[in-house]
């Protein structure tokens, strides 16, 4: 490397002012990231305006068209100009910027958007008798013109980014910008339950095609954002949801949060809003990944719709340019009302299982029914495959006699008196009203791990010492990181100790799981450590690690019950909390009624 040329130095820089246009389209970069941002910014407008009513259109993906009419207060005519210019807001005086009551504060998204594309706004003020309108392209402003409108607003975007050609080539294809501003207008719906919406695509071919609809609801708020939701996320999850109403040191959390086994195979249908604003935040995912925690695999995730209100104070919303971040003054209060309320609403749910579950049944019975739907989760649910007759003959000869005083008492047991056992793994019990199907492998393991909590939360959970102590060949690095746990495992009742090289030596074991496989065991523990990995907090840790200890101890499916055997089980079922699920999240039993066993027979 040779030393720098002392005679040739960099010529000394003029700075410059930047006009406004590139101004503009600099803030632009942070405001409008795709068409899909230009949606929200204007949505927002609208409801910020008052609007009862919001149709957006759009055509190709957003690119050439975007439009958004309202019916809010609209803009008076002389105040047009204004609000095109930058920093130019009605919504806040600029004096207390942690006191937010607005979607909007920045003035900021008008201006953007008129700089990197073609804008037109029409607005009729309230009262006004006229409306009018001004257009900006490309940062130049024409002058306002009168117009004709009703009360309200409308924008036009179009061409959005032909000033910055670069910006344009970075845009996805028309169905992914497409997927992108549905995407919005589905949270800002569930986010203003009164207000209607229509999204329609007016592309050329696409003829006016409604893409999403929300009408307006009434109703007290829970009334109104359980039918929003209906109508967003569908009536599964309409009818799998848990009311959650949790207040904590002046936070409060309300909307619906999905059974355990109407969970999805990805993280997307979550939705969280902090002071009626849609965010994606880190601290608010985790606390509602943690208090599902228990209830579902990691491959799978909760569906919940939660509204998290506080003080504007005690929340900054000025963290990110539109928004999708926020920062809490108390994150530990938010997360631990979020962990609490949702833990306490799904202790209540008791041993309820999605009607998910029961629906797929019928739909599995009956394959030509239209409405006949897919279980959604990993498994599909169907014990039950046409029988041929000498099957079913053979069944009937496995059938326990109940005895009297369990069927005497039926009608008070939600999940009845056992009948049958059926292929050595399903309980069949009668209810007052219908029957109901226990796996009895998943219920059992789901008792076992609640058993285990318990102990453990009590005075830590027994051990039992083996007669013979097991010794367990691992690999040196295995061996290490189970040693470097030992102290946590005794608490869970299962000893170790180094045996040499890269042995351990396994003396006790949980009493509760009887004889156990010991090397499996470990093996499993090892697993759950390489999947938590050190992020985890040591009470998830050993909940993760309990609920895989309760496999060991559970009654394998293929083992055959006596009745009086499956009426403690059922009994003990309804007794647990959680019990309407396994530690993996499927169902432990399906509920059929009566009418919907009549249904199935053409009875009704
Ligand atoms: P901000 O929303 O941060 O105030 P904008 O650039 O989005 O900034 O809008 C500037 C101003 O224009 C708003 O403060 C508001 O007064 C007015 N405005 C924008 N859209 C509407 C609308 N749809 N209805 C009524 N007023 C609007
Ligand atoms: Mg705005």
């Amino acid at each position: 490397m040779s030393a720098p040329n002392p005679h040739i130095t960099k010529p000394v820089p003029v700075i410059r002012q930047l006009d406004t246009a590139a101004v503009n389209r600099i803030a632009a970069g942070e405001v409008v990231e795709r068409p899909a941002s230009a949606v929200k910014e204007l949505i927002e407008n609208s409801l910020d305006a008052g609007a009862h009513r919001i149709d957006i259109t759009y055509a190709d993906g957003g690119k050439t068209l975007i439009r958004v009419t309202d019916d809010g207060c609209g803009i008076a005519q002389e105040q047009l100009t204004l609000a095109l210019a930058r920093h130019a807001t009605s919504k806040i005086d600029g004096s207390d910027l942690l006191n937010i009551h607005s979607f909007g504060f920045r003035g900021e998204a008008l201006p953007s958007l008129g700089a990197v594309g073609r804008l037109s706004i029409t607005s009729r003020a309230e009262g006004a008798s006229t409306a009018a309108q001004i257009t900006v392209n490309g940062g130049d402003i024409t002058p306002v013109k009168p117009a004709a409108l009703g009360q309200g607003t409308m924008v036009e975007l179009r061409d959005l980014f032909y000033t910055t050609p670069a910006r344009l080539k970075f845009l996805r294809s028309d169905r992914a910008e497409v997927q992108a501003i549905t995407e919005i207008v589905k949270r800002l719906a569930m986010a203003e339950p009164f207000v209607a919406f229509t999204l329609t695509d007016i592309s050329k071919g696409g003829a006016g095609r409604v893409v999403f609809r929300a009408d307006a609801q009434t109703g007290d708020m829970f009334d109104a954002l359980h039918g929003r939701l209906r109508q967003v996320l569908g009536k599964e999850f309409a009818e799998n949801a848990l009311a959650i109403d949790a207040e904590r040191e002046g936070l409060t959390l309300t909307g619906y949060a999905a059974l355990p086994t109407y969970s999805r195979g990805a993280a997307v249908a979550q939705f969280l809003f902090v002071n009626g604003r849609p965010v994606r935040d880190k601290l608010l995912i985790g606390a509602l990944r943690a208090a599902y925690f228990d209830f579902l695999s990691r491959d799978r995730h909760p569906a919940a719709a939660l509204f998290l209100e506080c003080d504007p104070e005690r929340v900054d919303v000025n963290v990110h340019p539109a928004k999708a971040e926020v920062r809490f003054r108390e994150p530990g209060i938010a997360r631990g009302l979020i962990v609490s309320a949702l833990r306490h609403a799904l202790a209540e749910a008791g041993h309820r299982a999605s009607s998910t579950v029961a629906s797929a049944t019928l739909g599995a019975f009956q394959p030509e029914r239209p409405e006949a739907r897919v279980y959604q989760m990993d498994r599909p649910s169907q014990p039950y495959q046409p029988q041929g007759f000498a099957e079913t003959q053979a069944m009937f000869a496995r059938v326990e006699q109940p005895d009297e005083a369990v069927i005497q008492t039926t009608s008070e047991l939600p999940l009845g008196a056992a009948r049958a056992q059926v292929h050595e793994n399903y309980i069949i019990a009668q209810t007052a009203d219908g029957m109901v199907i226990v796996d009895q492998h998943a219920a059992h393991e789901r008792l076992v791990y609640e058993r285990l909590k318990k102990q453990m939360a009590e005075n830590g959970i027994k051990a039992q010492a083996l007669l013979i102590p097991e010794i367990v060949e691992l690999s040196t690095g295995d061996a290490e990181r189970l040693l470097a746990v030992a102290d946590d495992l005794a608490g869970l009742g299962l000893s170790i100790e180094p045996f040499g090289g890269s042995a351990i030596c396994v003396r006790e074991t949980p009493a509760i799981l009887g004889e156990v496989n010991a090397e499996a065991m470990l093996r499993d523990v090892l697993d759950e450590l390489d999947d938590l990995g050190e992020t985890q907090s040591v009470k998830d840790r050993i909940e993760a690690i309990l609920s895989r200890v309760a496999c060991h101890g559970s009654i394998r499916s293929g083992r055959r019950m006596q009745a009086e055997e499956m009426n403690a089980l059922l009994r003990e079922m309804e007794a647990t909390p959680h019990s309407g699920q396994c530690n993996h999240g499927r169902p432990t039993y399906v509920e059929l009624k009566l009418s919907d066993i009549e249904r199935l027979f053409g009875r009704t």
